[in-house]
């Protein structure tokens, strides 16, 4: 991240926390391989590849991972209601920052389970440049929230297929896609929600700064999530029969 020749550690992807928690509740890493691919299950999967020195994991862990891997695990300041969760006293910044490092750290891996998240070199060093300076600012008119946008949703199952606890136990690997509209993203599931990447360019400039997605990370000091059905993802569906299809011939213990 940093370009210097310093020593590379054995960094993680998805945060060394996340897999931790995992571990104590016997959760799985999902890799799913497109929409019509089998997916492979690896128990309690802990990835890492040489890709940051020390600084550079210290930074993002101080300044971004230790809130953002607290955020839903903190149970002080959320309100359940019907249709969605409230996060009380959010950094949207830090925490998009946070989502964000995420992405970049996958767009320049070169591990098998983060193959599907590949970003022009130029808006992988925008992302870069943006977690160095700890801003969403590209420029002084330019943000990058505008159009690398990100949602977040609680997981739910409403035909009860799912139990909440095998939802919450699951991690999968980052899953590229098109939209009903064209636009590439990426998502992943972990902790029972879904985070979701859209690279939107807009009809025009104006649209792009002024227009929101569902589910929408936005500036505001309560975080609104949204509950989504899990079927509301393709890649996603697929990856939960075929989970379920394994549980059934005994070959996993979910
Ligand atoms: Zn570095």
């Amino acid at each position: 991240m940093c370009d210097s020749l310093d020593e590379l550690q054995e960094s993680h992807i998805i945060p060394r926390s996340i897999f931790k928690s995992l571990k104590r509740k016997s959760g799985q890493l999902v890799k799913v391989n497109g929409v019509s691919g089998v997916p492979l299950i690896k128990e309690n999967s802990d990835l890492k590849e040489p890709l940051l020195c020390k600084n550079c994991e210290q930074f993002l862990s101080a300044n971004y991972e230790q809130y953002g891997t607290r955020l839903f695990k903190n149970p002080n300041g959320v309100t359940k209601k019907e249709n969605h969760i409230e996060f009380a006293n959010f950094e949207y910044e830090k925490y998009y920052l946070y989502l964000l490092s995420i992405l970049w750290r996958a767009s320049v891996s070169t591990l098998d389970e983060y193959s599907e998240v590949w970003l022009p070199s130029e808006l992988s060093n925008i992302l870069k440049s943006c977690l160095k300076n700890k801003t969403v600012q590209i420029n002084k008119s330019l943000r990058i929230d505008n159009f690398f946008r990100v949602s977040v949703f609680r997981l739910v199952d409403s035909t009860g297929t799912l139990t909440d606890q095998v939802i919450k136990g699951i991690l999968t690997t980052i899953i590229g896609t098109k939209n009903s509209i064209g636009e590439t993203e990426f998502y992943f599931a972990v902790d029972g929600f879904l985070i979701k990447y859209t690279f939107t360019v807009g009809k025009s400039e104006l649209d792009a700064r002024t227009s929101k997605n569902i589910g929408q990370l936005d500036n505001s000091t309560v975080l609104k999530v949204l509950k989504k059905e899990v079927t509301d993802f393709p890649e996603l569906t697929q990856l939960f029969k075929e989970l379920i299809k394994k549980a059934k011939s005994r070959s996993t213990n979910i």
